[in-house]
């Protein structure tokens, strides 16, 4: 089917045609056929590169040349950049009515409790689940404007963590906008027609794929696939690096995903010695690029590390580096400047990052209730589909590793003939459905308890399960709300203020009640006993405890047992392990807001940096939680600590003492250079000013000296002889 013959306006197919893209894939023209365009719900279960996103353009498109409004629901912070990015190459196309101007693209990611009312001037907008879902509980007055819902992995429904949001979410927008239509985008998973059914949505079911990809597990020296086998030279004693060795041999790159972050970074070590030997002058140059990024980008030793194996043309990819080298390794990796990444399992869950050879040298994955534990067949084929780079590569191959004939026989039919297990909704228990039940109730879509069980009757859980059962649970969240006055009423429902705040604020429930509990009671608020009444929300993620801390940390307690607001009886042991978890994250953000230095921090508590900052992302949106909540139980509470939880906020956000707060909110100027200028004497915006740029170029270097004077309001106007020097005597202040 070709681009042109379709129903679209002259600008969207020229766009496409100037992009190369003339035909459609085959799953793009069933669901051409199955009515994208005439506005029908659709879901796409196709493998990755086969040309979804296309397909959601495509409806988006056409929504919008008819005065519609696109939201495009995705899992992760990460995969809305990308999104946001290859929407805003639409700003040439023009298909508004009666508008001459391209298509306007917004992205929101950040804070909960915000309506950013600004976006509603865009086309498109781009949004994580959990802030669609803040949007809605915001009442944001766009959200109705909406006609296309696109919701990328909508397999995630059957995810613990997320599964619940996305489900009450797109509830709720089929509620209130319900001649809207939705595009949902999967993996290919078991029961893509039960969710199809679910979204009233025509179903495109496809194994089809661009690059067509051969699976296949190595043993005995070979890969073996069906009817075939690729002799791999036995060059080094490791199986994987000789597997990579001749996929570089044969151009191509490697993606290796490993089942933990050490073995991430070992295997990247490991395999830097044997791939550096294989690089050209030219790719070398490149790296030595990168390497200088990366060190200009890291505080940590981590940095160090990635730095020497990004210069043999190696990278190791996971969930503790920093968004900085994030990037600089994926990019590093699409322009195939570093030839192998490899990964835990967080790359293969959305970036579009294609390769080669895929190798997944583990098969197995740390459960923290059963230890190691064999990955669903559904991850698997995530990361097997990630072989193969449309139109670059000719194939793409897949290799598990074996190390036995009968665990190859195993591994042929547990994963690679074998089809991807079904999605379960995870809506049903307690600590699901508490919030969203709130939210249900503030938002207005269930006023009483039958109209909740109305509201129920539309999720997916109901489309798969019987009813009746959830109704003990919900019962039990009822009450809850009840027992903390967050809700009032038997027959009507109704809100209280604190629910109502609770809701907004886009936190747990039994986070709003542990903390409305704590700030009534704390007597002598200092910063660890703050932190720790965070650290304690269900809202918070924990830090591990190991068995030989419990000691240290029962020494910090002791010592500051006046500031905690409650500590568990050493009897009750689990109680007393688990509060002592919560107190080592409490003290980890201490460290950051004491500006002790993230290489310190990471060490001491087996992090990476990373971590630490989605940490203190996490910390921040809760501390500012608990200061509104402050806020509206002041009278109830015996200590006002309200100017307390607003500092810590800004110090979270920071990562900065008090003193510091007013140099750092400065934009451009980081805690340590703030640190700098303080400990020089200069405190204030004021002494800036008078310290003068030569000064303060000394201290913090000409670049960011500049950017500063610019941010206070003075403009400079520079025209120094020697590139990078600045002289104070052309500086003329507005
Ligand atoms: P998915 O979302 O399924 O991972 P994308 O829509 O991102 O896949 O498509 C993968 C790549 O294939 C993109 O570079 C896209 O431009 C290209 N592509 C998609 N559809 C076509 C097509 N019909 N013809 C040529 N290239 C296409």
């Amino acid at each position: 089917m070709k681009i042109e013959s379709l129903d679209l306006p002259d600008d969207v197919i020229r766009f496409y045609l100037d992009s190369g893209i003339e035909e459609l894939y085959p799953p793009q023209a069933e669901a051409i056929e199955k009515g994208l365009i005439e506005g029908n719900n659709l879901l796409a279960a196709i493998p990755t590169a086969s040309g979804k996103t296309l397909l959601a353009e495509l409806a988006m498109l056409k929504a919008i040349s008819k005065g519609g409004k696109a939201l495009y629901i995705v899992p992760l912070r990460a995969l809305a950049s990308e999104k946001f990015d290859r929407f805003r190459s639409f700003s040439s196309v023009s298909v508004k009515p009666g508008e001459n101007r391209g298509l306007r693209v917004g992205i929101s990611t950040g804070d909960f409790e915000s309506r950013d009312e600004w976006l509603g001037s865009n086309d498109i907008i781009v949004a994580t689940s959990e802030k669609t879902d803040s949007l809605l509980r915001n009442e944001t007055s766009w959200m109705q404007e909406i006609t296309t819902i696109v919701v990328d992995e909508v397999h995630l429904l059957d995810s613990a963590n997320r599964g619940p949001t996305l489900e009450v979410t797109l509830t709720k927008l089929m509620k209130l906008n319900p001649n809207c239509q939705i595009i949902a985008l999967s993996a290919t998973v078991g029961n893509a027609y039960e969710v199809a059914d679910w979204l009233k949505a025509k179903l495109v079911l496809s194994e089809w794929r661009p690059t067509s990809l051969r699976e296949g597990v190595y043993y005995g020296g070979n890969i073996n696939f069906h009817g075939s086998q690729k002799l791999i030279d036995p060059r080094t004693n490791d199986d994987a690096v000789n597997i990579l060795l001749d996929t570089l041999e044969e151009g191509g790159q490697c993606l290796v995903f490993e089942s933990s972050r050490k073995n991430s970074v070992s295997f990247a070590k490991r395999a830097g010695a044997k791939v550096s030997e294989t690089l050209d002058k030219l790719t070398r140059n490149a790296l030595d690029e990168l390497v200088e990024q990366i060190i200009e980008n890291g505080e940590t030793e981590a940095a160090n590390e990635l730095a020497k194996c990004v210069r043999n043309g190696t990278a190791f990819h996971h969930a503790g580096l920093n968004s900085a080298h994030r990037r600089i390794v994926e990019d590093g990796f699409r322009s195939n400047k570093i030839k192998v990444i490899s990964s835990t399992p967080t790359l293969a869950a959305g970036l579009n990052l294609p390769a080669r050879r895929v190798i997944i040298r583990s098969y197995r994955r740390y459960d923290p209730n059963y230890g190691m534990q064999p990955i669903p067949v559904l991850d698997y084929k995530q990361m097997a589909g990630r072989a193969g780079r449309p139109h670059l590569d000719p194939y793409g191959e897949s290799v598990l590793i074996a190390k036995s004939y009968d665990e190859m026989a195993g591994l042929f039919d547990n994963y690679i003939d074998s089809d991807a297990e079904d999605i379960w909704s995870k809506l049903g228990s307690e600590n699901a459905l508490r919030t969203h039940i709130l939210s249900t109730i503030v938002n207005g879509f269930a006023t009483t308890r039958d109209g909740l069980l109305e509201f129920i009757e539309a999720t997916f859980f109901a489309h798969q399960n019987d009813t009746w059962g959830i109704m003990d649970v919900v019962d039990e969240c009822l009450d809850f709300l009840r027992d903390n006055k967050m809700l009032e009423g038997d027959e009507a429902l109704l809100p209280t203020a604190l629910g109502r705040l609770v809701s907004t604020l886009y936190i747990d429930p039994l986070s709003g009640a542990y903390m409305v509990d704590g700030l009534k009671k704390i007597k002598n608020p200092t910063t660890i006993g703050l932190l720790h009444l965070i650290c304690k929300t269900p809202d918070m993620r924990q830090l591990y405890l190991r068995s030989n801390e419990s000691e240290i940390i029962n020494d910090i307690v002791m010592a500051h047992s006046d500031e905690f607001v409650e500590i568990p009886p050493r009897s009750k042991e689990m109680e007393y392990e688990w509060f002592l978890a919560e107190v080592k994250t409490a003290l980890l953000l201490q460290d950051w807001v004491d500006e002790k230095p993230l290489d310190p921090i990471t060490e001491k508590f087996n992090v990476g940096e990373g971590d630490v900052h989605a940490f203190a992302d996490i910390a921040e949106w809760l501390m500012h939680s608990m200061s509104r909540l402050a806020g509206l139980i002041a009278p109830e509470m015996s200590t006002d600590v309200s100017n307390q939880t607003a500092l810590l906020e800004k110090r979270i956000h920071y990562g900065a003492s008090p003193e510091l707060i007013e140099l750092v909110s400065i934009r451009g100027i980081g805690r340590v250079r703030a640190r700098k200028l303080y400990d020089n004497g200069i405190k204030t915006t004021d002494s800036i000013k008078e310290a003068g740029l030569e000064r303060v170029s000394e201290l913090i270097g000409p670049k960011t000296a500049l950017k500063l004077f610019n941010e206070i309001g003075l403009h400079l106007d520079i025209r120094s002889e020697e590139p990078g020097k600045v002289n104070s005597q052309t500086m003329s202040s507005l």
